[in-house]
């Protein structure tokens, strides 16, 4: 199973020393403006894209990229994921999922707390999507990271298949998963496509 690679400080600045020297160019695969954004919080918590700025309303609203096996590969990737960990277990705002988009990164990566696993460890996953869903719904409260202050109502399948990449290795995965966990999964892939919480509540509230 996808656990969190955790590289120490000291040899991701190796990493960043041996593979640092191209610059400007794209062998990672990512952007130079994502690369700026992920070199820019370091080690941090990275600010959140919240729905109250207009610009981010918008970032918030588009479609995210696909990641390659060279992208994942890349430095860039094990600092992003490291960072997203820092940002959604904030103690001061702390959520039990985060999608790279509420960071800045519209790419298609989450991070979801296994409430369903004993530790309830954070999982990332990569291209994450939902093959397979139930017919049987069920209404429960969920907030957001990315709209402050709120919680809606929202009716969320209880079971799901999700298919994405290993994280190590790349190769597609399924996995079956049901319960809270499984709507944490539909409301961090629903961000990869630019849709929230709040389009499919019921009822929405001031928390
Ligand atoms: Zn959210």
């Amino acid at each position: 199973m996808q656990i969190i690679r955790y590289i120490s400080p000291i040899l991701l600045s190796a990493t960043m020393f041996f593979t640092g020297c191209d610059k400007g160019q794209n062998k990672s695969g990512w952007s130079d403006e994502e690369i700026a954004l992920i070199e820019q919080y370091s080690n941090e918590i990275m600010p959140l894209q919240v729905i109250d700025n207009e610009s981010d309303s918008l970032f918030l609203r588009k479609s995210s990229l696909s990641l390659t096996k060279t992208e994942i590969e890349s430095p860039y990737f094990t600092k992003l994921i490291s960072q997203m960990l820092l940002t959604v277990t904030n103690p001061e705002n702390e959520g039990v999922g985060i999608a790279a988009p509420q960071v800045g990164i519209s790419r298609k990566l989450i991070a979801v707390q296994r409430i369903d696993k004993e530790s309830e460890p954070f999982e990332f996953f990569v291209n994450p999507q939902i093959i397979y869903k139930s017919e049987e719904q069920q209404n429960g409260w969920e907030g957001c990271l990315s709209v402050p202050g709120k919680r809606g109502n929202v009716k969320r399948h209880t079971k799901i298949v999700v298919e994405h990449n290993n994280i190590e290795s790349f190769e597609l995965q399924h996995d079956t998963i049901e319960g809270f966990t499984a709507i944490i999964f539909q409301h961090e892939i629903d961000h990869l496509n630019g849709i929230l919480y709040i389009d499919r509540a019921d009822t929405l509230t001031i928390k």
